[in-house]
């Protein structure tokens, strides 16, 4: 089998199930409760907490979630319904994953005035146009690090420096497809009021992820209970998944961070070759816009669910947009905010890796795409 469905899941790490199954049987206790065994559980936590802060290098605390869903919801229903006699107007990236862009529903329908920046060609949104929605009525601003239709890379770092001019404004990143991937010292967190990942993106367990937040009096709880983690979060703190988690994230980290430009080399290997002997594909991913693990590309006149099922055949597994919007039939944001035709955007495929691929995987991968191309080639545009 060649898995190449890596921005949907990545498979876990052996060694961060084991450290899942040790903490569930050694490690048990309630961290909330009063005994000892409690205190060792709590300090599991503290190591974890430790290992994210210096990860991320930043000041954050982490409210531990079931995913980057949750955190997102909490993070952009929190802070808008928390600093709503301040402003009324949030600015948003158009081409966000469904937890940001539903959750943003939510609040217009509340009375919130929802402005968007604009998306260029390869996927970035526009510095320009987000400077020109600014204004002092704005309490909350959010964009994604890492696209996860065609990886393409967004200006967080600027976005944070230009915020730093309207300190009202709440500023949330949603850092699910660069977690574990990439150096991230590019985004510059220090200046984020909060981000959000998922576990299983970075060789985790699904079901577990963060909220990382500069100063939680900014949210308002989305939900209630015991408050066993802030007010922000109850419920019995999944002590066996944050501490897989932390471990997870360094395992994943130490391993792509260092292998990054292999990474680009083979992408740009594949582009090449695609160009040169399929011709009439159309390349989605730019090489100097997007991150080197996410190939998207167009099949013109070809449903990106044929070539899925196509590739099916080979025990090949790749994505047609994204898992989360595949079920829908509307088409992709992403791609129709980077101005990509109806046609090109049907037959668009995501390629997205979780390691560098052998030179064996590698043929067999371009292999089975010339073979499909050809028995495609005259129906293309
Ligand atoms: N944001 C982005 C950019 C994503 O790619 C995903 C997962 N596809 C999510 C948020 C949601 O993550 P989860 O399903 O783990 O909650």
């Amino acid at each position: 089998m060649i898995y190449l469905d890596a921005c949907a899941t990545t498979k876990p790490y052996e060694e961060v199930l084991r450290s899942f199954m040790t903490v569930n049987e050694q490690y048990y206790a309630n961290p909330n409760s009063p005994h000892k065994f409690a205190s060792t559980v709590q300090t599991l936590i503290e190591a974890s907490e430790e290992q994210f802060t210096s990860h991320f290098q930043t000041e954050h605390a982490y409210i531990y979630t079931s995913g980057a869903t949750e955190s997102n919801n909490i993070a952009l229903l929190g802070v808008a319904r928390r600093k709503k006699q301040f402003g009324q107007t949030i600015v948003a990236s158009p081409i966000e994953h469904p937890s940001i862009l539903n959750p943003l529903k939510q609040l217009e329908k509340e009375g919130f005035n929802i402005l968007w920046m604009n998306v260029d060609q390869y996927g970035c949104v526009d510095i320009d146009s987000f400077s020109n929605l600014m204004s002092t009525d704005v309490i909350l601003v959010t964009c994604m690090a890492i696209n996860n239709i065609v990886g393409s890379i967004q200006p967080i770092k600027a976005l944070g420096e230009m915020l730093q001019h309207y300190p009202k404004a709440h500023f949330h990143v949603d850092m699910t497809q660069a977690v574990g991937k990439m150096d991230l010292n590019m985004f510059e967190l220090s200046k984020v009021d909060s981000f959000s990942f998922s576990a299983h993106k970075f060789h985790g367990i699904k079901g577990i992820g963060g909220l990382a937040i500069m100063n939680d009096n900014q949210l308002q709880p989305i939900q209630y209970g015991g408050q066993q983690q802030t007010t922000i979060k109850s419920g019995t703190i999944n002590v066996p998944a944050i501490v897989s988690m932390a471990k997870a994230l360094n395992e994943s980290s130490k391993l792509k961070i260092n292998r990054y430009n292999e990474f680009i080399q083979q992408k740009d290997g594949i582009h090449r070759y695609i160009q040169k002997n399929m011709p009439k594909i159309k390349l989605n991913s730019d090489i100097e816009h997007t991150v080197p693990h996410v190939i998207n590309l167009s099949f013109k006149g070809v449903t990106g669910e044929v070539i899925v099922n196509a590739l099916n055949e080979y025990d090949i597994y790749v994505s047609t947009t994204s898992a989360c919007h595949s079920k829908h039939q509307s088409l992709n944001e992403t791609l129709s905010h980077m101005n990509m035709s109806v046609e090109e955007i049907k037959g668009s495929i995501r390629i997205s890796f979780d390691d560098i691929l052998s030179n064996e995987t590698l043929d067999e991968l371009l292999k089975a795409l010339r073979e499909i191309y050809k028995s495609v080639e005259e129906v293309m545009n």
